[in-house]
């Protein structure tokens, strides 16, 4: 067996039978749990509810590990971002936003290292894919973020500043589905976590085939990056939209399960200059959208190094909004948050990269 298993990112079936291999009972899972996600303990002495022989056993064989934060920034403006590095040494970044004048917040996760996809506007896209992140380093990087604001053990509902999950770091969550999924349910567990599904929203680039399984097996929030109303332009910024085109896409948010008018998908959109700002653009977003529980989330263009697209005036973006907004759709315009340590929308991104293959070395 492995020396240094970490039992952190185990789903609650595969801890149980863990805990059977070594010949324990599932009560003993169920302590582990409750210490691992509800009291935020890392070390198996301090698990006081467990003899000290176990203690002494399960230190022999297991870990209770998180990432370490190779860099952490705070913002003017409160938003943190850590890097974390992970145990093979590849990096992703992680980022809080506190709601302003609120004691609660979200945490904005990353599911890939880089990303396969390229969207033409996102500095994650000008990274490779290096490699999925584990279970154990997806719900990882929401347990580190706790242990900076010393939130342990879980507090209620209401009473914490983290409050809220959004799987919109790098990667595309729908391409690491099921590692994301185990993850997802660990934060959801009551025991644990204790997040709520209706506090956890997840953000596609649009993997059309995926979406249904999204909404049944976790019931989460769905959030699509639209970004454009007509596959011209969508295939140029976007290229999954080749693959999946914006019919396809439509198609699958209307059979979204869960979505309804009190829960209503979000679609994203960055506003580009000159690319997707116009006021036609805003009306053929409003018929896309029709008999759709739909809101529109308005993103102000983020810059990064070497991007090719200007961010468009206030009034422009405005002019878009009161258009969407006209025909009774919520449109806010985002403030930007975090510009100012690239932890914003799309300005996420690592210094990893993929090993070269023997063949190619
Ligand atoms: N890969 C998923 C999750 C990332 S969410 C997805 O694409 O949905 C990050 C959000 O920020 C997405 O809506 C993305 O399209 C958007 N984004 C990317 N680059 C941006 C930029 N430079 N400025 C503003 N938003 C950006
Ligand atoms: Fe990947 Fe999302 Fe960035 Fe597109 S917007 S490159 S899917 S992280």
């Amino acid at each position: 067996m492995d020396p240094v298993k970490n039992l952190i990112g185990l789903s609650r079936q595969e801890l149980t039978d863990e805990m059977a291999a070594i010949g324990e009972k599932p009560f003993r899972a169920k302590q582990l749990w409750h210490w691992m996600y509800n009291r935020g303990e890392t070390d198996f002495a301090r698990m006081s509810s467990i003899a000290k022989v176990m203690q002494a056993r399960l230190e022999e064989q297991y870990v209770v590990a998180r990432p370490k934060a190779s860099r952490e920034l705070q913002s003017m403006d409160g938003t943190r971002k850590w890097l974390f590095s992970f145990g093979d040494g590849n990096e992703a970044e992680t980022v809080y936003i506190p709601d302003i004048d609120e004691e609660r917040g979200a945490v904005c996760i990353s599911s890939q290292v880089g990303c396969t996809l390229t969207c033409r506007f996102c500095h994650t896209g000008t990274q490779r894919l290096v490699r999925n992140l584990t279970a154990a380093e997806i719900i990882g990087q929401f347990m580190a973020a706790r242990d900076s604001y010393s939130e342990w053990p879980t507090p209620d509902d209401g009473g914490r500043q983290l409050s809220n999950i959004v799987m919109m770091g790098m990667g595309e969550p729908l391409y690491n589905f099921d590692s994301v999924a185990t993850a997802l349910k660990i934060a959801m567990d009551g025991d644990g976590i204790g997040i709520s599904r209706r506090r956890i929203t997840l953000s596609t680039s649009g993997v059309v085939p995926m979406m249904a399984r999204c909404g049944e097996e976790l019931g989460v929030n769905l959030a699509v990056s639209l970004h454009a109303v007509t596959d011209e332009i969508r295939d140029r910024i976007m290229p999954i939209n080749k693959k999946y085109p914006l019919a396809e896409l439509m198609q699958a948010c209307r059979d979204y399960p869960g979505a309804s008018n009190a829960r209503r998908i979000t679609f994203e959109y960055v506003m580009l200059k000159g690319v997707n700002d116009s006021a036609a653009d805003a009306r053929a977003l409003v018929a896309l959208l029709k008999g759709l529980p739909a809101k529109v989330n308005l993103i102000p263009f983020n810059p990064w190094p070497g991007a090719e697209f200007e961010c468009p005036a206030v009034a422009e973006i405005k002019r878009f909004s009161d258009i969407v907004q006209d025909a009774g759709y919520s449109a806010p315009i985002r403030s930007p948050r975090g510009r100012d340590i690239f932890a914003a929308c799309g300005q996420l991104r690592s210094e990893s990269k993929r090993e070269p293959r023997p063949a190619d070395a």
